[in-house]
């Protein structure tokens, strides 16, 4: 099949499931679009040889077929994806795959090495040498952030036994490879004025809505100064005159202690979705949760507290 018949239908099926839509994905049942290379000694291939692979029939594998090269000599090869198009992504995006390796696992004696370009590697955009943090001879996850704005990009893994000696091991393998954007945050409800200014304070955030980086840190902007503020969550969306303002939330409504400080007026809460404030609060690839800010604001009038507007967040794995 040709390679831009694959990638249309690749992207009809790209549902949103999850919250997210899938770029690219292989589970190396074949090389289609992949450019291979090694030496004498071994090299990149998708097959079985050996049948080591997290899907069947095949992994994306460096070796001879059974070993890195052996004692003779030093080996080394590449493995590049086809160009996977970030042009119109605007979520945050992330590369996952599997990996399996029986190496050496420092950087010094063989380089396990992922790399991305978008220039052919005539130059390279990120590249992080595995330096012993995988685990041994079993199947793991790898989650990378890519920036949208590096455009068309092609994702490299680089192998290199750098000498010739412990070079019985079977090799690395890669399987089930996956680029995908997680939707973009989405305003909603009311944001009432306050004594810092008409607009009120807005609902804003830095890092990404994918559970796997676990980066997600919410701040509100336009808030009075120097004053209390708690974020808050819930998983509906609501919009109830409360205090100067609205709640923008619905009950069970989740509270992100400690108490935040606005300081000049922008207040912030790293979330961790590794420790949510109760059981029912957990935040699981998949859900969509809506935040708000609460704060203090005796300088306004008669309530003396007011609320952000709501930012609704759908979850990525
Ligand atoms: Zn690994």
């Amino acid at each position: 099949m040709h390679a831009s018949i694959l990638r249309i239908l690749v992207l009809a099926s790209a549902l949103p499931a999850l919250g997210q839509n899938i770029i690219y994905e292989t589970a190396f049942d074949s090389d289609l679009g992949w450019t291979l290379q090694g030496n004498d000694q071994a090299s990149w291939a998708v097959d079985g040889a050996p049948a080591i692979y997290r899907s069947p029939p095949f992994s994306l594998n460096f070796n001879d077929g059974v070993e890195i090269g052996g004692p003779c000599c030093i080996s080394a090869g590449t493995a590049d994806s086809p160009v996977i198009d970030l042009s119109n992504v605007s979520g945050a995006t992330t590369l996952r795959f599997r990996c399996w390796y029986e190496t050496e696992d420092t950087c010094a004696h063989d380089v396990r090495e992922v790399q991305i370009s978008n220039d052919g590697f005539a130059t390279t955009l990120f590249e992080h040498c595995f330096d012993g943090e995988c685990a041994y001879q079993s199947w793991h996850r790898h989650d990378l952030p890519l920036d949208p704005a590096w455009g068309a990009i092609s994702v490299r893994f680089a192998f290199d036994t750098v000498d010739n000696m412990w070079n019985g091991g079977r090799g690395w393998f890669i399987d089930d490879l996956l680029v995908r954007e997680c939707a973009v945050p989405s305003s909603f409800c009311l944001a009432a004025p306050n004594s810092a200014g008409a607009g009120g304070a807005l609902m804003g955030y830095t890092g990404t809505n994918v559970v796997s980086l676990n980066n997600l840190r919410l701040h509100a902007t336009g808030c009075p100064p120097n004053q209390f503020a708690l974020f808050i969550y819930s998983a509906g969306q609501a919009q109830t005159p409360l205090g100067d303002g609205f709640l923008c939330l619905t009950s069970p409504i989740h509270r992100l202690y400690p108490l935040a400080q606005t300081g000049g007026g922008t207040p912030s809460h790293v979330l961790d979705l590794g420790s949510p404030p109760s059981a029912a609060g957990q935040i699981s690839p998949g859900e969509t949760w809506n935040f708000q800010c609460w704060y203090r604001d005796p300088a306004a009038g008669v309530a003396g507290f007011n609320l952000s507007d709501g930012l609704g967040v759908a979850f990525c794995p």
